[in-house]
Protein backbone atom coordinates (compact mmCIF):
# COMPACT_ATOMS: atom_id res chain seq x y z
CA UNK A 1 0.00 0.00 0.00
CA UNK A 2 1.22 3.75 -0.89
CA UNK A 3 2.03 5.19 2.15
CA UNK A 4 0.28 8.82 2.74
CA UNK A 5 3.70 10.36 4.13
CA UNK A 6 7.15 10.61 3.41
CA UNK A 7 10.17 11.05 6.17
CA UNK A 8 12.48 14.21 5.61
CA UNK A 9 15.91 14.22 6.06
CA UNK A 10 15.16 14.85 9.95
CA UNK A 11 13.10 12.21 10.46
CA UNK A 12 9.86 14.72 10.48
CA UNK A 13 6.53 12.83 8.40
CA UNK A 14 4.76 15.20 5.74
CA UNK A 15 1.86 14.06 4.35
CA UNK A 16 2.61 13.41 0.27
CA UNK A 17 -0.45 15.17 -0.77
CA UNK A 18 -1.12 18.68 0.21
CA UNK A 19 -3.01 21.83 -1.46
CA UNK A 20 -1.42 25.14 -2.70
CA UNK A 21 -3.37 28.20 -2.34
CA UNK A 22 -1.09 30.62 -5.17
CA UNK A 23 -4.02 33.14 -6.36
CA UNK A 24 -6.76 31.68 -3.85
CA UNK A 25 -7.47 34.96 -2.80
CA UNK A 26 -9.97 36.18 0.47
CA UNK A 27 -12.66 34.02 1.57
CA UNK A 28 -11.84 31.59 -1.35
CA UNK A 29 -8.58 30.84 -0.01
CA UNK A 30 -10.45 30.40 3.57
CA UNK A 31 -12.89 28.29 2.26
CA UNK A 32 -10.24 25.88 0.28
CA UNK A 33 -8.15 25.36 3.60
CA UNK A 34 -10.96 24.28 5.43
CA UNK A 35 -12.82 22.58 2.95
CA UNK A 36 -9.62 20.90 2.12
CA UNK A 37 -8.49 20.04 5.89
CA UNK A 38 -12.31 18.35 6.29
CA UNK A 39 -11.94 16.39 3.29
CA UNK A 40 -9.11 15.03 4.92
CA UNK A 41 -5.90 16.76 3.55
CA UNK A 42 -3.23 17.53 6.69
CA UNK A 43 -0.85 19.59 4.41
CA UNK A 44 -1.36 23.31 3.06
CA UNK A 45 1.33 25.36 1.33
CA UNK A 46 1.31 28.93 0.95
CA UNK A 47 3.64 31.92 0.89
CA UNK A 48 4.25 35.70 2.17
CA UNK A 49 4.33 36.34 -1.84
CA UNK A 50 0.33 34.60 -2.41
CA UNK A 51 -0.68 37.24 -0.11
CA UNK A 52 -3.52 35.28 1.97
CA UNK A 53 -1.40 33.56 4.88
CA UNK A 54 -4.14 35.63 7.13
CA UNK A 55 -7.07 33.55 5.19
CA UNK A 56 -5.00 30.16 5.11
CA UNK A 57 -4.55 30.62 9.02
CA UNK A 58 -8.22 31.33 9.17
CA UNK A 59 -9.23 28.54 7.40
CA UNK A 60 -7.24 25.84 9.75
CA UNK A 61 -8.90 27.65 12.51
CA UNK A 62 -12.64 26.96 10.85
CA UNK A 63 -11.26 23.46 9.38
CA UNK A 64 -11.88 22.47 13.50
CA UNK A 65 -8.80 20.65 13.14
CA UNK A 66 -5.78 20.65 15.40
CA UNK A 67 -3.05 23.03 14.72
CA UNK A 68 -0.81 19.94 15.35
CA UNK A 69 -2.51 17.79 13.11
CA UNK A 70 -1.97 20.43 10.13
CA UNK A 71 2.10 20.13 8.41
CA UNK A 72 1.92 24.29 7.50
CA UNK A 73 4.34 25.70 4.92
CA UNK A 74 5.10 28.96 3.96
CA UNK A 75 7.76 30.78 2.17
CA UNK A 76 10.28 33.80 2.50
CA UNK A 77 10.29 36.68 -0.06
CA UNK A 78 13.60 37.28 -1.80
CA UNK A 79 13.18 40.99 -0.68
CA UNK A 80 13.27 39.61 2.78
CA UNK A 81 16.66 37.87 2.57
CA UNK A 82 19.19 38.79 4.43
CA UNK A 83 19.58 37.29 8.38
CA UNK A 84 17.79 39.82 10.10
CA UNK A 85 15.03 40.66 7.24
CA UNK A 86 14.30 37.11 7.63
CA UNK A 87 13.75 36.85 10.91
CA UNK A 88 11.53 39.88 10.89
CA UNK A 89 9.57 38.09 7.39
CA UNK A 90 9.25 34.97 9.91
CA UNK A 91 7.56 36.89 12.59
CA UNK A 92 5.13 38.89 10.30
CA UNK A 93 4.41 35.57 8.38
CA UNK A 94 3.41 33.59 11.61
CA UNK A 95 1.69 36.48 13.26
CA UNK A 96 -0.48 36.78 9.72
CA UNK A 97 -1.12 32.97 10.09
CA UNK A 98 -1.55 33.01 13.87
CA UNK A 99 0.23 30.32 14.75
CA UNK A 100 3.69 30.10 16.97
CA UNK A 101 5.55 27.67 14.91
CA UNK A 102 5.50 26.19 11.05
CA UNK A 103 6.41 23.02 9.76
CA UNK A 104 8.38 24.00 6.73
CA UNK A 105 9.94 27.15 6.23
CA UNK A 106 10.95 27.77 2.46
CA UNK A 107 13.24 30.17 0.61
CA UNK A 108 11.09 30.80 -1.99
CA UNK A 109 13.40 31.30 -5.11
CA UNK A 110 17.37 31.09 -5.42
CA UNK A 111 18.73 34.67 -5.86
CA UNK A 112 22.03 34.39 -7.02
CA UNK A 113 22.89 38.08 -7.61
CA UNK A 114 22.72 38.50 -4.09
CA UNK A 115 23.73 35.15 -3.37
CA UNK A 116 25.39 36.55 0.11
CA UNK A 117 21.61 37.60 1.01
CA UNK A 118 20.12 34.41 0.23
CA UNK A 119 22.77 32.03 2.58
CA UNK A 120 22.03 34.92 5.22
CA UNK A 121 18.75 34.23 5.32
CA UNK A 122 18.88 30.19 4.63
CA UNK A 123 21.06 30.72 8.13
CA UNK A 124 18.25 32.50 10.04
CA UNK A 125 16.01 29.92 8.72
CA UNK A 126 18.46 27.18 10.45
CA UNK A 127 18.46 29.62 13.43
CA UNK A 128 14.51 29.15 13.45
CA UNK A 129 15.03 25.28 13.66
CA UNK A 130 17.54 25.32 16.16
CA UNK A 131 15.25 27.25 18.19
CA UNK A 132 12.15 25.27 17.39
CA UNK A 133 9.82 27.76 15.52
CA UNK A 134 9.78 25.91 12.33
CA UNK A 135 9.88 21.84 12.21
CA UNK A 136 12.11 21.59 8.85
CA UNK A 137 13.72 23.92 6.46
CA UNK A 138 13.97 23.78 2.93
CA UNK A 139 13.97 26.05 -0.43
CA UNK A 140 11.90 26.14 -3.54
CA UNK A 141 13.09 26.79 -7.28
CA UNK A 142 17.37 26.03 -6.96
CA UNK A 143 18.73 24.37 -9.48
CA UNK A 144 21.64 21.92 -8.88
CA UNK A 145 24.20 24.50 -8.98
CA UNK A 146 22.43 26.81 -6.15
CA UNK A 147 21.85 23.36 -4.02
CA UNK A 148 25.47 22.32 -4.54
CA UNK A 149 26.37 25.72 -3.29
CA UNK A 150 24.05 25.93 -0.43
CA UNK A 151 24.72 22.43 0.59
CA UNK A 152 28.32 23.77 0.87
CA UNK A 153 28.12 27.10 2.50
CA UNK A 154 25.73 26.32 5.06
CA UNK A 155 25.05 23.58 7.94
CA UNK A 156 21.38 22.24 6.91
CA UNK A 157 20.39 20.14 4.09
CA UNK A 158 17.35 21.16 3.25
CA UNK A 159 14.31 18.51 3.56
CA UNK A 160 12.55 19.73 0.59
CA UNK A 161 13.10 21.40 -2.34
CA UNK A 162 10.28 22.35 -4.41
CA UNK A 163 10.20 22.44 -7.80
CA UNK A 164 8.08 22.68 -11.19
CA UNK A 165 7.37 19.05 -11.59
CA UNK A 166 4.41 17.24 -14.01
CA UNK A 167 4.73 15.76 -16.87
CA UNK A 168 5.61 17.90 -19.13
CA UNK A 169 8.30 18.53 -17.23
CA UNK A 170 9.94 15.88 -14.75
CA UNK A 171 13.03 17.33 -14.39
CA UNK A 172 15.12 13.70 -14.07
CA UNK A 173 18.36 15.26 -13.28
CA UNK A 174 16.83 18.24 -10.86
CA UNK A 175 15.11 15.17 -8.80
CA UNK A 176 18.09 12.26 -8.79
CA UNK A 177 20.48 15.24 -7.40
CA UNK A 178 17.72 15.34 -4.68
CA UNK A 179 17.84 11.88 -4.07
CA UNK A 180 21.85 11.58 -4.15
CA UNK A 181 21.64 14.69 -1.11
CA UNK A 182 18.46 13.41 0.73
CA UNK A 183 15.91 15.75 0.04
CA UNK A 184 12.67 15.70 -0.80
CA UNK A 185 10.91 17.21 -3.69
CA UNK A 186 8.08 18.52 -3.74
CA UNK A 187 6.14 19.13 -7.26
CA UNK A 188 4.76 22.87 -7.42
CA UNK A 189 2.05 22.69 -10.54
CA UNK A 190 1.85 18.85 -10.01
CA UNK A 191 -0.89 18.89 -12.63
CA UNK A 192 -0.16 21.68 -15.15
CA UNK A 193 -1.50 24.80 -13.61
CA UNK A 194 1.50 26.95 -14.75
CA UNK A 195 0.16 26.91 -18.29
CA UNK A 196 -2.80 28.71 -16.74
CA UNK A 197 -1.08 31.40 -15.32
CA UNK A 198 2.57 31.54 -17.48
CA UNK A 199 0.70 31.00 -21.05
CA UNK A 200 0.57 27.63 -22.97
CA UNK A 201 3.65 28.70 -25.00
CA UNK A 202 2.71 26.15 -27.45
CA UNK A 203 2.09 23.17 -25.04
CA UNK A 204 -0.77 21.05 -24.57
CA UNK A 205 -1.40 21.05 -20.58
CA UNK A 206 -1.15 17.83 -19.09
CA UNK A 207 -4.82 17.76 -18.09
CA UNK A 208 -5.42 17.85 -22.18
CA UNK A 209 -2.97 14.72 -22.89
CA UNK A 210 -4.36 12.22 -24.80
CA UNK A 211 -2.54 9.32 -23.27
CA UNK A 212 -3.10 11.06 -19.43
CA UNK A 213 -6.98 10.81 -20.78
CA UNK A 214 -6.52 6.91 -21.50
CA UNK A 215 -5.06 6.03 -18.87
CA UNK A 216 -8.00 7.88 -17.14
CA UNK A 217 -10.69 6.34 -18.99
CA UNK A 218 -9.06 3.14 -18.03
CA UNK A 219 -8.62 3.51 -14.59
CA UNK A 220 -12.01 4.91 -14.04
CA UNK A 221 -10.57 7.68 -12.25
CA UNK A 222 -9.34 11.71 -13.84
CA UNK A 223 -6.91 12.87 -15.38
CA UNK A 224 -5.65 14.69 -12.24
CA UNK A 225 -5.90 11.97 -10.46
CA UNK A 226 -4.24 9.98 -12.50
CA UNK A 227 -1.31 12.57 -12.21
CA UNK A 228 -1.24 12.89 -8.85
CA UNK A 229 -1.12 8.73 -8.09
CA UNK A 230 1.99 9.33 -10.31
CA UNK A 231 3.43 12.07 -8.27
CA UNK A 232 2.71 10.08 -5.16
CA UNK A 233 4.18 6.56 -6.98
CA UNK A 234 7.20 7.92 -7.48
CA UNK A 235 7.61 9.07 -3.97
CA UNK A 236 7.68 12.89 -4.49
CA UNK A 237 4.77 15.22 -2.44
CA UNK A 238 2.31 17.52 -4.52
CA UNK A 239 0.40 20.16 -3.51
CA UNK A 240 -2.26 21.00 -6.04
CA UNK A 241 -4.09 24.24 -5.68
CA UNK A 242 -7.65 24.08 -6.28
CA UNK A 243 -10.47 26.28 -4.09
CA UNK A 244 -13.28 24.02 -6.12
CA UNK A 245 -14.90 21.68 -3.35
CA UNK A 246 -15.64 19.28 -5.77
CA UNK A 247 -12.32 19.30 -7.10
CA UNK A 248 -10.45 19.66 -3.81
CA UNK A 249 -12.34 16.01 -2.90
CA UNK A 250 -11.46 14.75 -6.32
CA UNK A 251 -7.62 15.54 -6.04
CA UNK A 252 -7.64 13.89 -2.60
CA UNK A 253 -9.06 10.79 -4.14
CA UNK A 254 -5.85 9.05 -4.90
CA UNK A 255 -5.14 6.25 -2.64
CA UNK A 256 -7.77 3.50 -3.96
CA UNK A 257 -5.98 2.55 -7.09
CA UNK A 258 -2.38 1.85 -9.09
CA UNK A 259 -1.15 3.22 -12.22
CA UNK A 260 0.37 0.29 -13.49
CA UNK A 261 4.54 -0.17 -14.35
CA UNK A 262 3.32 0.51 -18.05
CA UNK A 263 1.66 3.74 -16.76
CA UNK A 264 4.48 5.04 -15.42
CA UNK A 265 6.38 4.18 -17.82
CA UNK A 266 4.45 6.12 -20.89
CA UNK A 267 3.61 8.83 -18.30
CA UNK A 268 7.33 9.03 -18.25
CA UNK A 269 7.36 9.24 -21.95
CA UNK A 270 5.69 12.75 -21.71
CA UNK A 271 8.35 15.06 -20.27
CA UNK A 272 9.58 17.44 -22.84
CA UNK A 273 12.16 18.86 -20.68
CA UNK A 274 11.04 22.36 -21.29
CA UNK A 275 9.66 24.69 -18.13
CA UNK A 276 6.22 25.96 -17.70
CA UNK A 277 7.21 29.18 -15.74
CA UNK A 278 10.19 31.29 -15.24
CA UNK A 279 13.92 29.93 -15.40
CA UNK A 280 14.91 30.09 -11.48
CA UNK A 281 18.05 32.09 -12.69
CA UNK A 282 16.53 34.73 -14.17
CA UNK A 283 13.39 35.17 -11.20
CA UNK A 284 14.92 37.98 -9.78
CA UNK A 285 12.74 40.44 -7.64
CA UNK A 286 12.99 43.02 -10.50
CA UNK A 287 11.42 40.59 -12.69
CA UNK A 288 8.28 39.49 -10.18
CA UNK A 289 7.82 42.62 -8.71
CA UNK A 290 6.12 41.92 -6.13
CA UNK A 291 5.79 44.25 -2.61
CA UNK A 292 5.56 41.87 0.66
CA UNK A 293 3.58 44.21 3.43
CA UNK A 294 5.28 44.80 6.41
CA UNK A 295 2.55 43.38 8.79
P1 LIG B 1 -1.80 23.10 -10.14
O1 LIG B 1 -1.04 22.15 -11.01
O2 LIG B 1 -2.07 22.73 -8.76
O3 LIG B 1 -3.16 23.44 -10.91
C1 LIG B 1 -4.08 24.33 -10.37
C2 LIG B 1 -5.09 24.69 -11.46
O4 LIG B 1 -5.82 23.54 -11.89
C3 LIG B 1 -6.11 25.68 -11.00
O5 LIG B 1 -6.47 26.49 -12.11
C4 LIG B 1 -7.29 24.81 -10.56
O6 LIG B 1 -8.51 25.53 -10.70
C5 LIG B 1 -7.21 23.68 -11.56
N1 LIG B 1 -7.61 22.37 -10.98
C6 LIG B 1 -7.39 21.91 -9.74
N2 LIG B 1 -7.82 20.66 -9.61
C7 LIG B 1 -8.33 20.30 -10.80
C8 LIG B 1 -8.93 19.12 -11.28
N3 LIG B 1 -9.10 18.06 -10.51
N4 LIG B 1 -9.36 19.10 -12.57
C9 LIG B 1 -9.20 20.19 -13.38
N5 LIG B 1 -8.63 21.34 -12.97
C10 LIG B 1 -8.20 21.40 -11.69
O7 LIG B 1 -1.00 24.50 -10.27
P2 LIG B 1 -0.46 25.66 -9.31
O8 LIG B 1 0.39 26.48 -10.18
O9 LIG B 1 -1.50 26.31 -8.53
O10 LIG B 1 0.53 24.88 -8.30
C11 LIG B 1 0.07 24.27 -7.11
C12 LIG B 1 0.69 24.92 -5.91
O11 LIG B 1 2.12 24.86 -5.96
C13 LIG B 1 0.39 26.42 -5.76
O12 LIG B 1 -0.92 26.66 -5.35
C14 LIG B 1 1.45 26.82 -4.79
O13 LIG B 1 1.08 26.44 -3.49
C15 LIG B 1 2.66 26.00 -5.28
N6 LIG B 1 3.52 26.74 -6.23
C16 LIG B 1 4.79 27.06 -5.81
C17 LIG B 1 5.63 27.77 -6.63
C18 LIG B 1 6.98 28.11 -6.13
O14 LIG B 1 7.65 28.95 -6.76
N7 LIG B 1 7.45 27.53 -5.05
C19 LIG B 1 5.24 28.21 -7.98
C20 LIG B 1 3.89 27.79 -8.35
C21 LIG B 1 3.10 27.06 -7.50
P3 LIG B 1 -9.63 25.59 -9.51
O15 LIG B 1 -9.01 26.27 -8.34
O16 LIG B 1 -10.72 26.39 -10.13
O17 LIG B 1 -10.01 24.15 -9.24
Amino acid sequence: MLETTIALNNGLEIPALGLGVLQSEGSAATSAVSTALQTGYRLIDTAAAYFNEREVGQGIRESGVDRADVFLTTKLWMTDYGFDNALRAFEISTSRLEVDYLDLYLLHWPWPANWSQTIAAYKAAERLLEEGRVRAIGVANFKPDHLRALVRETDVVPAVNQVEVHPNFQQPVQVALHKELGITTQAWSPIGGVYSWAGENGSVPPLQNELIQAIAEARGKTPAQVILRWHLQERRSAIPKSVNPQRIAENFDVFDFELTAEDMAAIAKLDSGRRGAIDPDDATPEVIDLTIDEA
